[in-house]
């Protein structure tokens, strides 16, 4: 592994992709296969989903006008086009420090893969990363913002450097209480925290589908519970990977911001309903975003690129 590489992207400049990768899979909530194709876009464009089995190919830009309500999952909707199931992908290009990416689809939900955010770190790892000359934008909290249902919350502080802290709370012998708390960095989204699965409870299951959900649900993209332990022959990732997803599903429901948030972040008992009521709340009170564009701080500014980061093997050494 190397942490310097993701760590070298986190730099003043707006990053994109250095070529195209794409990979196929069925979306979780639909069943449907679909095939993602990540690529470059252009300083200041942010991430755009493109619908290329639509006539037209309708866009959808990452932003908070563009965020449906979806159970269970996060979705982005416009002029009636929807797209299923972003927040993995968003993780891992936040989590990257990826500020222009191009997401171009042949269905309506982005591919669950294993269930992390692992197999996208790995193809845009592949892709290759590039600076443009453009600095990179941020959105500081300037003052406390809280959204709360019942004892779950989400908190948002002012703070210098970007922090999560993520506490999860389950009566399951295999769950408990679990927390992590880390400063949001790309080697430390890269190792710690996208390989942590989704899941759900064996128990659960009938409602979900019923409900027309997880069709395309399976113990290869998914951590199963039953009343006592994991039903996955693998195992746990990490001891706690519970928590750590729910780390890596608050980082990608945040990106629907639409550029870093520097602020001290802590969720207790979340999930993406209250996750996007904190998105809502942070846009609609005014004055407690402050919109900062870094200055480049090398001479040279001509497009460079670098890298490829590294392979899977590596990645976890
Ligand atoms: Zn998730």
């Amino acid at each position: 592994m190397s942490p310097t590489q993701f760590a070298s992207m986190d730099l003043d400049r707006q990053t994109t992709l250095a070529s195209w990768v794409r990979v196929r899979g069925v979306g979780l909530h639909t069943g449907h296969a679909v095939e993602v194709a990540l690529g470059p876009a252009c300083a200041g464009e942010g991430v755009v989903f493109e619908r290329r089995d639509l006539p037209g190919r309708p866009r959808i830009p990452v932003s908070c006008d563009t965020i449906a309500e979806s159970p269970r999952s996060t979705s982005l909707e416009r002029d009636g086009v929807r797209i299923g199931t972003v927040e993995h992908l968003l993780a891992a290009i936040r989590g990257l420090s990826l500020d222009n990416v191009r997401v171009v689809l042949d269905g309506p939900e982005v591919p669950i893969l294993d269930g992390s955010a692992e197999p996208f770190v790995m193809l845009l790892a592949q892709a290759g990363l590039r600076r443009l000359p453009a600095g990179k934008r941020l959105l500081r909290l300037t003052r406390p913002i809280e959204v709360r249902e019942g004892d779950r919350f989400v908190r948002l502080l002012p703070a210098r450097q970007p922090e999560i802290e993520c506490v999860l709370e389950f009566e399951h012998p295999l769950i408990g209480v679990e927390r992590h708390r880390h400063r949001i960095e790309p080697a430390w989204f890269a190792t710690e925290i996208a390989p942590a699965r989704t899941f759900g409870f064996l128990r659960e299951l009938p409602a979900i589908r019923q409900a027309g959900l997880a069709r395309g649900g399976s113990l290869e993209n998914a951590l199963i519970l039953d009343a006592f332990s994991v039903l996955n022959p693998e195992g746990l990732r990490y001891p706690d990977e519970f928590v750590r997803h729910k780390v890596l599903d608050l980082l990608g429901d945040l990106a629907l911001l639409g550029a870093p948030l520097v602020a001290r972040i802590q969720a207790f008992k979340s999930g993406h309903t209250l996750h996007r009521a904190a998105v809502r709340r942070l846009m609609a009170e005014p004055g407690c975003l402050e919109e900062i564009i870094r200055h480049p701080t090398t001479d040279s500014l001509e497009v460079e690129e670098l890298e490829p980061l590294p392979d899977r093997a590596s990645l976890r050494a």
